[in-house]
């Protein structure tokens, strides 16, 4: 037995391409922000920043675990992003795609976990596939939300309204870790 369990190099390798992933949709839900800002929604703006501030601590929880396992974090290029966007509901539709595709990739870091029978990465594994249903969820519930006023201007105004209201709270494992 070793006294110490290091990381895999297959983990390692999957979890330093998942701090990429998660600053890739940090920058696509910035571009919604500002293509929403550009469209004149301010709410649905704040909805998708808060969103942007969420991925960038995900990003963050990600470097901190491979910190914590004495594994080297290295960042790679961030690609480009799309700029502008049909509606509003055509955004919550990509934001529940991507949020689809995201679990994915979760859940196949779990996988490679599982495989390594590495229990502290399953466990901070556990935190995210947790994090992954509310995401998808929340994604649906915009759906329907934008779906139930569509063609109805005064209905996304109080919409939008509703979504400037949304705030941001640090999520947990961030929570104590200042
Ligand atoms: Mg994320």
């Amino acid at each position: 037995m070793e006294d110490k369990i290091m990381l895999s190099t297959k983990l390692h390798q999957a979890i330093n391409a998942q701090v990429n992933a998660e600053l890739w949709s940090a920058y696509l839900y910035l571009a919604m922000s500002l293509d929403a800002e550009a469209k004149g929604y301010k709410g649905v703006a704040n909805w998708f920043f808060v969103q942007f501030k969420e991925e960038q601590d995900h990003a963050r929880i990600f470097m901190n675990y491979l910190n914590s396992r004495d594994a080297k974090v290295e960042l790679l290029p961030i690609e480009a992003v799309p700029s502008t966007w049909d509606s509003v509901l055509d955004m919550f539709k990509q934001t529940l795609e991507h949020e689809k595709k995201v679990t994915a990739l979760i859940h196949n870091l779990a996988v490679i976990a599982n495989d390594d029978k590495d229990y502290a990465s399953i466990s901070r594994l556990n935190w995210f596939i947790d994090e992954q249903v509310e995401e998808e969820e929340s994604a649906r519930d915009m759906i329907a939300a934008t779906e139930a006023v569509e063609g109805n201007k005064y209905g996304m105004y109080m919409l939008d309204k509703e979504l400037a209201a949304r705030t941001y709270n640090t999520p947990s494992p961030l929570a104590t870790a200042e």
